[in-house]
């Protein structure tokens, strides 16, 4: 396994100009993963390295250090090698063609989509792309100072749901413990990652929950929020994991789904299963993709023929 590390690194710092490529609807995994890898290419290797994001940066991200400097849909300075994070298709970086390089390379945990690159790290076993980039930075010897730390947990946090996942298991709490240990503070990421929450993100939570619908006997929960509802309220906090967190918790529910209608015709769907249902496949008939047990897929139709589409494809996989 070490020899992966060490070639991937040894590839990637042989290039002195990099862009850092994140998927869109960003998250903690995808930002703590993309500070991380910036922070030890400038601090210790002195490169030029950039983080570029299609969308803006969610409130919750605002406590890392750093994350001001991400470039939001502004074009970035010639680069030789994009690295993607978190992602695994130049497609969800929103990075024009125009602006892509030839070289890209790849470190990721969602499953495997069609396209490859030549040198990519795919791990779907690993619990977040935080995760092996703590691997890569160990195998090469390279320190992860407390900053480092803070942005490693943040991911790991991000993706295990604060630990409560399916993919929480042994490494992930002696990873999480290493990165306590240099100096991150697990309550302090919890607090700003899952409990700064606004006003408006709660009354969207409310307003989805009033609308809760039930299919095949509760086995399929669904939660939807339009476009009259998103525009009116400017898509504050649109919250997707706090949203699923609570669809999560009924009792019985084998598959969660949660929609949101971004733009007329244009619905965002979230899918989420506590085990056997594969939300991946899922996502997957709609040109999405992600884990087995999340995954997401965006639907090009009216919110109601949206809502027919997934709970008739849903209801195959239960
Ligand atoms: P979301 O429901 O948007 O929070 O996404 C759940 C998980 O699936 C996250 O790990 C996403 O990065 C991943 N995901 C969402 N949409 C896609 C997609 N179109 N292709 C691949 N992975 C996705
Ligand atoms: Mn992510
Ligand atoms: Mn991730």
């Amino acid at each position: 396994m070490n020899s992966i590390y060490y070639d991937f690194w040894g590839n990637i710092i042989k290039h002195n100009n990099i862009l850092i490529g994140i998927h869109e609807h960003p998250d903690g995994d995808c930002i703590g993963s993309a500070l991380a890898i910036q922070r030890v290419l400038k601090k210790q290797f002195g490169k030029k390295a950039t983080i570029y994001s299609p969308e803006s940066i969610p409130s919750c991200t605002k406590f890392l250090t750093g994350v001001n400097n991400i470039l939001i849909k502004e074009k970035p300075d010639d680069y030789d090698l994009l690295l993607l994070v978190d992602v695994n298709t130049v497609k969800r970086t929103g990075i024009p063609q125009s602006m892509l390089c030839e070289n890209i390379y790849c470190i990721d945990h969602h499953e495997r989509g069609s396209i490859t690159y030549p040198n990519e790290i795919i791990i779907p076993e690993a619990s977040s792309t935080c995760e092996i980039i703590y691997n890569l930075l160990i195998a090469n010897e390279c320190p992860i100072d407390k900053v480092c730390a803070e942005y490693l947990l943040t991911g790991i946090i991000c993706d295990t749901g604060d630990y409560a996942h399916t993919n929480t298991n042994e490494k992930v709490f002696l990873i999480s413990s290493e990165l306590t240990k240099i100096g991150a503070n697990p309550t302090k990421i919890n607090k700003f990652y899952f409990n700064e929450k606004s006003f408006k993100s709660l009354k969207l939570v409310g307003y989805v929950l009033n609308n809760l619908l039930s299919f095949e006997r509760g086995k399929l929960i669904l939660g939807y929020v339009d476009y009259n509802y998103l525009s009116k309220n400017k898509r504050y906090g649109i919250d997707s994991d706090t949203i699923n967190g609570q669809l999560q918790s009924i009792k019985g529910y084998k598959l969660s789904v949660f929609l949101r209608e971004l733009e007329p015709n244009v619905v965002r769907v979230s899918l989420r299963s506590p085990d056997k249902v594969d939300c991946n496949l899922i996502a997957k008939e709609f040109g999405g993709g992600g884990h087995k047990n999340a995954a997401g897929c965006t639907i090009k139709e009216p919110l109601n023929k949206a809502i027919e589409l997934i709970v008739n494809a849903g209801k195959k996989h239960l």
